[in-house]
C-alpha cells in the first residue's frame, strides 16, 4: 500500500481515537505556586491555557484579598477605617458570608482581628509576642457586629481592620472549582494550603483520597485518609503556622473572645462540605470552639450535608456518622469515636 492510499485509513482511525477517548483518558496537568501565604496546587484534567487561567485567578483574588498587603483591596479598606468605602462586588460577597459565619459562630469566627492578627503574626513569625496591655488595647477595636456592610458600601470604626485569612483561600478553592467546572473539566483536584476541593473522581476512577495530616507529626505524615468525590475538604489547626518565641508556640488561630492565641483542647479540625469557602470559616471557628462547644453546633450542620473530623489534644477523634467507611485511620495512637 502506497503512503497516499494508506492516508485516508490512517485520518480514520485517527478520527475513531479522538471519538472514543475518554475523559478519563485525557492526560492531567498540574500547576504550583505559593500564593495566599501557602501552596498552592491544581491538578487537573484540563487544558494547559485553563489551567493557567485557574492560577491567574488565584493570583488576582490574592492581590484583593490579602491583609498584609496595604496595597490589596482590603488593605486600602483597612487603611480607610473611619470613612465609608466602597468595596468591589466580589469582596462586598465574601465578607456578607464571612459576617454570617462570625454571626453562627457565636464570633469564634471574626474576619475582624486585623489588629490582633498583626500583633500576633506581624511580618515574620520569629518575633516577641505583643504585651497583654497591647493585646487588650488591639481587642477593643476588634467586633464583627461593629461592622457597617451596606451592599458594597463598608464602614469600619476608626482603627478597626479586616483579615480573611481565615475564608480566603476556601473562597479561592470555591472561585477556582467553579472556573474548571465552567470550562468543562470534569476532574480536578484544587489544593490551598490544605483547602482541598475535587471535581469528580481520581484518574483512572473512584474517589479521591485526601491524606489528613497528623497534628503532632511533621509535615506530610497522615492522620488517615478519607474519600471524596465533589466536595471540599478543609483542615485547620495551630500546627500550620504560630510564632516561635523562646521555645513557646503561638499559633495563629486567635481567639476573639481573648485576643491571645486560641488554647483548643482539639490540635485539627477537619470540615466536609460542598463549598469551602463554609468549610473554611468553619474549621477555623470550630478549632477555637473546642471539642465540647464545637460539638454542639455540628450536629445541626451535619443534618444539612457537613461532616467532621475533630482531632482532641487526648488522641480522641469525633468522627461524623456520615465519615464511617470514608474515613481510615492509619495513626495507631488515636481512637475514633463515632457514636453520637
Ligand atoms: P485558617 O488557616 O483558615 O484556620 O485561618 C487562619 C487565619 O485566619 C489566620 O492566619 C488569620 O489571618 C485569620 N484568623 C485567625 N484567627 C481567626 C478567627 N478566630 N476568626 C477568623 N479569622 C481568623
Ligand atoms: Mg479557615
Amino acid at each position: 500500500m502506497t503512503w497516499k492510499r494508506s492516508l485516508p485509513i490512517l485520518a480514520l482511525i485517527l478520527i475513531a481515537a479522538v471519538l472514543f477517548l475518554r475523559p478519563g483518558e485525557r492526560p492531567f496537568e498540574e500547576r504550583r505556586a505559593f500564593l495566599m501565604g501557602t501552596a498552592v496546587l491544581v491538578r487537573a484534567q484540563a487544558d494547559e491555557a485553563v489551567l493557567d487561567e485557574t492560577m491567574a485567578l488565584l493570583r488576582d483574588l490574592d492581590r484583593s484579598l490579602s491583609a498584609h498587603s496595604e496595597s490589596s483591596e482590603i488593605g486600602r479598606a483597612n487603611g480607610k477605617s473611619g470613612t465609608e468605602v466602597s468595596l468591589s462586588p466580589r469582596t462586598a460577597r465574601l465578607l456578607e458570608r464571612a459576617l454570617l459565619w462570625a454571626e453562627r459562630t457565636g464570633g469564634a469566627f471574626d474576619p475582624t482581628l486585623r489588629p490582633l492578627t498583626r500583633l500576633w503574626l506581624g511580618d515574620g513569625l520569629e518575633h516577641e509576642p505583643p504585651s497583654p496591655e497591647a493585646v487588650a488595647e488591639a481587642l477593643r477595636h476588634v467586633g464583627w457586629s461593629r461592622v457597617r456592610l451596606d451592599g458594597k458600601k463598608l464602614l469600619l470604626e476608626p482603627a478597626m481592620g479586616l483579615d480573611l485569612g481565615g475564608i480566603a483561600k476556601g473562597y479561592g478553592a470555591d472561585e477556582a472549582v467553579s472556573l474548571l467546572r465552567h470550562k468543562g473539566v470534569s476532574s480536578a483536584l484544587v489544593d490551598l494550603g490544605g483547602n482541598i476541593v475535587v471535581i469528580g473522581e481520581r484518574p483512572g476512577g473512584g474517589p479521591w483520597r485526601i491524606g489528613i495530616q497528623d497534628p503532632r507529626k511533621p509535615r506530610g505524615e497522615r492522620l488517615g485518609i478519607v474519600e471524596v468525590r465533589d466536595r471540599s475538604v478543609v483542615s485547620s489547626g495551630n500546627y500550620e503556622r504560630f510564632l516561635l518565641w523562646q521555645g513557646e508556640r503561638y499559633g495563629h488561630i486567635v481567639d476573639p473572645a481573648t485576643g491571645f492565641p486560641a488554647r483548643s483542647d482539639l490540635e485539627g479540625v477537619t470540615v466536609l462540605s460542598e463549598s469551602s469557602l463554609d468549610g473554611d470559616a468553619l474549621a477555623t471557628a470550630l478549632f477555637v470552639l473546642g471539642r465540647e462547644r464545637a460539638l454542639a453546633l455540628t450536629e445541626d450542620l451535619e443534618r444539612d450535608g457537613y461532616a467532621f473530623i475533630l482531632v482532641g489534644a487526648d488522641r480522641r477523634i469525633d468522627l461524623s456518622p456520615s465519615l464511617t467507611g470514608l474515613f481510615r485511620l492509619e495513626a495507631e495512637e488515636y481512637r475514633l469515636e463515632t457514636g453520637r
